[in-house]
């Protein structure tokens, strides 16, 4: 830190991604990006000519790209809003509703993210306790009288809220934006998107980095009433208009119309995921039912941290909170079929060996 940084800044606790190494080839199963590639059409969308127009700045509109996402999700472009990857939505839905003292809750244990944007913006924010299962108690969210964010399904516990527990909160605090983030909805949860139809404090965060595969083309957007999405292009328009380059623009429109293929492979991946914790519980972990595309899981007798150091030391990432409330567990992504069989047969070792030391 240099000694010109604001003071408002020097106690910022940053958010740590999770380790993207570059020393050797490991099976990454620690920041829930999908195993498979984009779609063809995707990787052929993208060729020479859209590489020559760099010369001229993207559409600040987002036009096509916002019209696509409405007709797929049923709504008006107006209800669409895009970024450069969901983290910035979730920044300016801090920085819009709740900054400089403003009132937010979120689940004690839950994308680390959230806090560091409350730290950022000077938000009093009350971080609300999981059950004991780590499931979310909405009634602990009922007439807060501030904003309100949840992932759901959440993270890194892949449990989720029910639509009309969902409701039950937007209803209760509607005079205060309710912020649903939805990175993993795709993997077997239930959208609350035709609530925005209802709440006008609904605001729906989704990114394609999760199941539409494209985590390094940095998309998000938003679904939500035209005053929320208002809000979100005052804040754009006032800080990077062109926030969405043309590239990734491209990219993201020809994902809409191969939309199936990367439905196809949520399916396939939530059932990689279902074998997986099978086997898992079968080696004695505790595994919480997950929607997402990652399990998180402890083991009956060995420490979560050692397991995710011997399985580092044999070439699989996976990702370990240090926080002592979810230490004893790992969050595992849920990969290809085959480095998911690589991963059991590891884990079997590992466990093998444990267990007699
Ligand atoms: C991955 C993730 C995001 C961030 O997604 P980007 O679009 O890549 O910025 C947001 N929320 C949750 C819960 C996530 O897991």
């Amino acid at each position: 830190m240099s000694r010109f940084l604001s003071e408002r800044y020097a106690s910022l606790a940053p958010y740590v991604p999770g380790e993207q190494p570059r020393d050797k080839k490991y099976i990454k199963l620690n920041t829930n990006e999908s195993p498979y590639p984009p779609s063809p059409e995707v990787i052929k969308a993208v060729g020479r000519e859209e590489m020559a127009d760099l010369r001229l700045y993207s559409d600040p509109d987002c036009k096509i790209l916002r019209e696509k996402l409405a007709a797929r999700y049923g709504v008006e472009p107006e209800n669409v809003y895009l970024s450069n990857g969901s983290d910035d939505i979730l920044s300016f839905a801090f920085m819009a509703y709740c900054a400089d003292g403003g009132k937010a809750a979120f689940p004690a244990i839950s994308y680390g993210f959230y806090k560091v944007f409350a730290n950022l913006y000077g938000t009093d924010a009350m971080e609300i306790p999981l059950k004991a299962d780590f499931s979310i108690d909405y009634r602990d969210y009922l007439n807060l009288d501030r904003t309100v964010i949840i992932a759901n399904p959440n993270a890194p516990t892949g449990r989720t809220l029910t639509v009309s527990e969902i409701e039950e909160i937007v209803k209760s605090n509607a005079d205060h934006v309710v912020v649903i983030d939805e990175a993993y909805v795709d993997f077997g949860a239930e959208t609350c998107l035709p609530l925005i139809h209802r709440y006008d404090n609904l605001l729906i965060v989704r990114t394609y980095s999760k199941s539409r595969a494209m985590a390094g083309a940095r998309l998000g957007f938003a679904l939500a009433s035209k005053g929320l999405i208002d809000d979100l292009n005052r804040l754009k328009f006032s800080t990077n208009p062109y926030n969405v380059n043309r590239l990734t623009l491209i990219a993201g429109a020809a994902a809409i119309d191969s939309d199936d293929y990367f439905m196809d492979n949520c399916r396939r991946i939530a059932a990689t995921r279902e074998k997986t914790a099978k086997a898992l519980t079968a080696l004695g972990f505790a595994v919480i039912p997950s929607k997402a595309n990652f399990l998180f899981a402890k083991h009956e007798t060995m420490k979560g941290e050692a397991i995710y150091r011997l399985l580092k030391e044999r070439g699989i990432l996976v990702r370990h909170f240090s926080d002592p409330r979810i230490c004893d567990y790992n969050r595992i992504t849920v990969g290809s079929e085959t480095e998911m069989e690589t991963l059991v047969d590891t884990l079997t070792a590992i466990v093998k060996e444990g267990t007699t030391l």
